[in-house]
């Protein structure tokens, strides 16, 4: 049941002045259910939990965490059709795709509950005594990755549940032994509160402490602001956009105690189209791009926003059918009236710019926050010379860069900004002419696709989701996949400690049973003394 109240820690709290309500965007309508603001000391209280919280769940075994990981899923799947229904109400997504983001996020709870069962993620690394080691004797040192202390999570608002309350980031803090805060997205509280009551529900039933989680709602940037200021708050998750992500970024660098914040934002995911695969099949290449530019009203992260190619009638086969297609498709409604906001107002901008040429836009009438998806084309001279055009339009736009030749394409490629994708259209094996424009797109994106569509993020272990800025505050980690718990943990080195005091994972023993790395050598192996 929603109530519009904060979980803080296990208790539901309503202090606040300050409420709001969700918005219906497909009816047009407010929803009925009222929602309470954070209150300062809400949010105090909330860090505060999570600080004690700490002291025991950092040392909570893998096993017990999986334990809790998976009561997660079950508890939200639990929630059965009111998760739907309220997500629904609150996007205007459809059921088909709130209940294949729900199984995406259980099964991002579930890897995560594995990785840590089995324990071997925290790369423990031991490297044994050497007493009598000329000229001076080697220690023993032996590290392992450890919880960085309590995390704050800001729910996405393109993913109501993947990217938000138990989505990706809070479920890799959890699983590193660290505490979350979600800054819930006022967009869709109802449905992060239904997730909120499930995490708590589990954490009772597998005897986590009080404070291991919070939801704290807000409708403005006041709530988040505080929470990274707060000393008792170690890192921040963010997915967002550029504006939002960097305002964060900066203020926890400005802290007495900076930390780390991990945003994942903007990115317009270039795709380039070589001349063989437009001359075989720019057709059809237009009908899958069409689709790709318009899946979910183009609100992912990886929406192809830049297509390029070299000038060509092929090419402008491409530019027409593209523009013919989009035309074709019935438009959707945005997430909510802010978001369509933007996207008008972005939208207009780029079109605006000198020597945009708009190729198709779609024509009839549309409901209220429905999208109308428009396609645009320039020379490769006009895109080079004007930033703007670099900018993500975030929504079901696409510019088409006509570039002269394959030196323009690279010099076009080294002047973008960082990307979380960058994808190759080729035929024939033409890939092998334009290895150099390729390593150029490679060294601005984290991801690199080879004839298909950026849209649609695989959740498994070799997945890299982040790029270098502003596709991400740090290209080093990845929002995605159970390799994303390294950004909740650091390194930590324990010198000539007794064994019976090391953590399980470095004892002599081995007891877990965990792959280890020793005095070199991968190895599940115990130590002994000899
Ligand atoms: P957003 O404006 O970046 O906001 C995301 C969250 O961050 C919200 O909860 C917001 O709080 C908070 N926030 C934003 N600026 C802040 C600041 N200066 N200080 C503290 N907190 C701040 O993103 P959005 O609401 O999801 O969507 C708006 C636009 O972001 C979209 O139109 C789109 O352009 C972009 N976007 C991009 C992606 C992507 O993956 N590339 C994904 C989603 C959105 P409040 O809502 O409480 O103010």
């Amino acid at each position: 049941m929603i109530t519009g109240k904060n979980y803080i820690g296990s208790f539901l709290s309503n202090k606040g002045a300050i409420t709001f309500k969700t918005f219906n965007p497909q009816l047009n309508v407010e929803n009925e259910m009222i929602f309470y603001e954070t209150s300062t000391a809400e949010i105090n209280k909330a860090v505060s939990l999570a600080t004690s919280a700490f002291k025991e769940f950092r040392n909570i075994s893998g096993i017990r965490k999986a334990v809790f990981l998976n009561a997660i899923a079950d508890e939200i799947l639990d929630l059965g059709d009111e998760l739907i229904n309220t997500y629904c109400s609150e996007t205007g997504l459809p059921a088909g795709r709130a209940q294949g983001e729900r199984g995406r996020t259980v099964g991002q709870l579930r890897s995560f509950a594995q990785l840590v069962d089995e324990g071997s993620w925290v790369e423990a690394t031991i490297d044994t005594a050497q007493p009598d080691r000329e000229p001076i004797p080697k220690p023993d040192l032996r590290k392992m990755l450890t919880a960085l202390g309590p995390v704050v999570v800001f729910g996405a608002s393109n993913f109501p549940l993947a990217y938000s309350t138990a989505g990706g980031d809070t479920a890799a803090a959890l699983a590193a032994g660290c505490p979350v805060i979600v800054k819930s997205h006022p967009m869709h509280a109802g449905t992060g509160e239904l997730v909120a009551s499930a995490i708590i529900k589990a954490a009772e039933k597998t005897g986590m402490p009080n404070g291991v989680f919070s939801n704290l709602n807000s409708s403005g940037i006041s709530v988040g602001t505080q929470l990274v200021s707060h000393s008792g708050v170690k890192a921040v998750g963010f997915t967002g956009s550029i504006k939002g992500g960097r305002a964060l970024f900066d203020l926890a660098s400005k802290r007495k105690e900076p930390i780390p914040v991990f945003a994942e934002m903007g990115s317009v995911n270039p795709v380039i189209i070589l001349p063989n695969a437009l001359n075989n099949r720019a057709a059809d290449l237009a009908k899958t791009y069409a689709g790709s530019v318009t899946l979910g009203t183009g609100q992912f992260c990886t929406n192809p926003g830049l297509i390029l190619g070299i000038k060509s009638d092929a090419l402008t086969e491409f530019v027409n059918t593209l523009g013919k297609e989009i035309a074709a498709i019935d438009p959707m409604c945005m997430l909510h009236p802010n978001i369509i906001g933007v996207y008008e107002v972005n939208k207009e901008k780029a079109i605006l710019q000198k020597d945009v040429a708009v190729v198709s836009v779609y024509q009839k009438d549309v409901k209220t926050n429905f999208a109308r998806q428009v396609i645009t084309t320039v020379e490769g001279v006009t895109f080079l010379e004007n930033p703007t055009l670099h900018q993500e339009v975030f929504g079901p736009y696409s510019i088409i860069v006509q570039c002269e030749s394959k030196n323009q394409l690279e010099e076009i490629l080294s002047n973008l900004e960082g990307q979380l994708t960058g994808t190759v259209i080729a035929n024939d094996n033409e890939e092998n002419d334009f290895k150099e424009v390729i390593s150029t797109l490679q060294n601005r994106v984290g991801r690199i696709i080879f004839n298909g569509v950026p849209t649609g993020v695989e959740v498994c272990p070799s997945m890299h989701h982040g790029g270098p800025y502003p596709a991400s505050t740090d290209s080093r980690f990845t929002a995605v996949g159970i390799h994303s718990i390294k950004r909740w943990a650091r390194p930590f080195s324990y010198q000539n400690w007794p064994n019976d005091l090391l953590p399980a994972e470095l004892q002599n023993d081995n007891p877990l049973e965990i792959s280890r790395l020793v005095n070199g050598l991968k190895t599940i192996d115990i130590i002994t003394n000899e």
